[in-house]
């Protein structure tokens, strides 16, 4: 039973202290005054806090809160709780008396004699920074496996948005020519295409299967490339052939074109892969006629340029704005401006084209003004 009296009333609750605290070491247990004044220290708190007892009895127990904590007054707030809720509990930031922090959990229960009044206070405190360090740190990957989780799900979203547009693109350009042929076939069923125009429809009827091919080859291009399968084989061959060839082939598509070739007198052989050169060549010329909806000369030059060879076209059609350049050689990478909203495409051709020439130990490389036209070059080693 607790008698009246300061120093007998410290003394009873010394001993209810020492009592409980005897063997404890991984607990720091000590007693407040109902001011928050230490009267009581074990040595699980000399241990935890680094304070031996006569260096902390008698000091108010916000030393052992950060700063912040101490001058917003938190502590005595803490024992207003503990008055009012009989204790308070919590695991928060402490300071240690070398000025570390350490993770705490704790626990203040307020005391008080048999007639109810408050004779001070009961503080327990656990060590838990190793565990909340674990914590943390699971947290953390937690955290971090979420965020790995949110940006998967946001590339397939991307992905598959990519997708849909692309099948929407591709469909849309496949029905282009399509249609042309559709046209030009139910003409030749009912006999309205004069015998001497026979060749030429048969001509322009090629080019329009040729645009298909393309575009069908850039679909299994891409396709190759994702899965890494894409091969090249090793030809020998002449880049002046190859763009004459490609280049009966797109003629019949002129609308208001007119070509002009200036090619080199000189062999120009490289060492690759001839049919995937030949569709590189085929995009610039199909790009070329494309994107000069008005006509216009396109100029198809082939050279040497000190070890490389080059193949370029050159048209006078709608031009690329220079902040429209970096996107071009991109997978999609159409550009959307007013003159090319209407012009069917899937942004997949000059990304190809490119991947392919540098795999050949070349590049393709533009010159272009908005409304004056482009000039694509293919540049490609030549053979040894
Ligand atoms: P697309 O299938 O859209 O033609 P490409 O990869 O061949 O795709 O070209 C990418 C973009 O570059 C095109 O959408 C177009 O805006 C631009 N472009 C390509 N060639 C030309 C050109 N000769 N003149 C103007 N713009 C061009």
């Amino acid at each position: 039973m607790l008698r009246k009296g300061s120093i007998a009333e410290h003394k009873e609750l010394d001993d209810q202290f020492a009592l409980l605290v005897s063997n404890v070491v991984d607990y720091a247990i000590f007693g407040l005054d109902p001011t928050g004044v230490v009267v009581t220290w074990n040595e699980g708190a000399q241990r935890i806090k680094g304070y031996r007892a006569d260096e902390i009895i008698g000091r108010h127990f916000s030393v052992f809160y950060p700063a912040e904590e101490a001058r917003n007054r938190k502590p005595d707030w803490e024992l207003k709780v503990a008055v009012r809720e009989g204790h308070y509990a919590e695991e928060g930031w402490r300071r240690r008396k070398d000025g570390s922090r350490f993770w705490a959990s704790v626990v203040i229960t307020a005391l008080r004699d048999e007639t109810g009044r408050l004779r001070g206070f009961g503080k327990v405190t656990r060590d838990l920074t190793e565990r909340h360090k674990l914590e943390e740190q699971l947290n953390a990957e937690r955290d971090a496996e979420a965020q790995r989780l949110r940006e998967h799900a946001s590339s397939m979203a991307e992905r598959e948005r990519a997708k849909t547009e692309f099948l929407n693109l591709a469909s849309h350009e496949l029905r282009g020519p399509l249609t042309v042929i559709r046209g030009y076939n139910s003409m030749l069923e009912d006999g309205s295409i004069p015998p001497d125009q026979v060749v030429s429809v048969a001509r322009l009827l090629e080019a329009k299967l040729a645009q298909m091919d393309l575009l069908i080859e850039q679909m299994l291009e891409t396709a190759r490339l994702e899965h890494d399968r894409l091969e090249l084989s090793r030809d020998r061959f002449d880049v002046r052939w190859i763009a004459q060839e490609q280049l009966d082939i797109f003629r019949p598509l002129a609308r208001g074109h007119h070509f002009v070739v200036d090619g080199a007198r000189e062999p120009l052989v490289v060492e690759g892969d001839r049919s995937r050169v030949a569709t590189i060549i085929a995009n610039l010329m199909d790009n070329a006629l494309k994107y000069s909806p008005g006509g216009g000369e396109i100029c198809v030059m082939s050279g040497r340029r000190g070890p490389d060879v080059f193949v370029s076209v050159r048209d006078r059609g709608i031009g690329i704005s220079p902040e429209h350049m970096p996107r071009m050689f991109t997978r999609f990478g159409r550009l959307q401006t007013e003159e090319n909203m209407s012009i069917a495409g899937t942004g997949l051709g000059l990304f190809l084209c490119k991947e392919i020439a540098v795999r050949h130990g070349g590049d393709i490389t533009v010159n272009s003004r908005p409304g004056v036209g482009s000039d694509f070059t293919l540049t490609l080693p030549s053979a040894r």
